[in-house]
């Protein structure tokens, strides 16, 4: 596994520098759904400290099993909100938030538990029919709404991208997203940070970087595939 992320590293950092960026504003969210504990220390071992999970409850227990306040949780899966309680209390930032009905009831739970709840907004770029994410065009009224929930602190954007097997095809949709950031950066919001670009995963992470991504959420190139 060592060799595994310390490949991909070497190929964030030349993706970065191949674009003029700075290697240090991308970082990796290592994706341990359906990976064991064992295996989630392993790679803290290795120096990755963002993890990224899919499902509250293996995530939950599988956070309380490894028990190490160093690290940093990030919700990355589909939510629900009788959920919100639960992952208010366990992660750091949630990945996933593309309605105004779910945030509002995140920033309840956050408020009782005195917390400001960093979030990103879930864009579907394709408009894909079988995706969760807001549509690119109510993206900006929906980011509007979310800035007066005091609780909540908006981070910027996440996308779920068609899956083509060449990443060129990506491209688009990344770079799509990175110009809908830029758009509501400019539009000034108030409590609105736009830094956070959240796209790539093992087959198309470098396109992402190139394309400005700020995390990158790998897998399959870690912890190899899932059944
Ligand atoms: C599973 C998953 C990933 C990681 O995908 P890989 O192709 O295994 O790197 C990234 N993001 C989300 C939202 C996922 O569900």
């Amino acid at each position: 596994m060592k060799d595994r992320i310390e490949k991909i590293r070497l190929r964030m950092e030349k993706a970065a520098l191949s674009c003029g960026r700075d290697p240090l504003d991308v970082s990796l969210v290592a994706v341990t759904k359906t990976v064991s504990a064992d295996n989630v220390k392993a790679a803290v071992g290795t120096g990755v400290t963002i993890f990224g999970e899919n499902y509250i409850q293996e995530a939950m227990k599988k956070i309380d099993e490894i028990d190490d306040n160093r690290l940093s949780w990030h919700f990355i899966g589909h939510l629900q909100s009788n959920k919100a309680k639960y992952v208010v209390r366990y992660f750091d930032l949630i990945h996933s938030i593309d309605t105004l009905k779910l945030a509002q009831e995140i920033n309840r739970q956050a408020e009782k538990l005195d917390k400001i709840q960093n979030i990103l907004v879930q864009v579907n770029i394709a408009m894909e029919a079988t995706k969760s994410g807001v549509s690119s065009q109510d993206t900006i009224s929906l980011v509007r709404e979310i800035s007066s929930l005091k609780n909540l602190s908006v981070k910027g954007l996440m996308t779920m991208p068609p899956f083509f097997n060449q990443p060129e095809k990506v491209r688009p949709h990344f770079k799509h997203l990175a110009q809908l950031k830029d758009q509501i950066q400019r539009e000034s919001i108030e409590h609105i940070q736009m830094n956070e670009l959240s796209m790539g995963m093992t087959g198309d992470f470098e396109v992402a970087i190139e394309e400005g991504a700020t995390l990158v959420r790998i897998g399959t190139a870690i912890f190899g595939g899932r059944s």
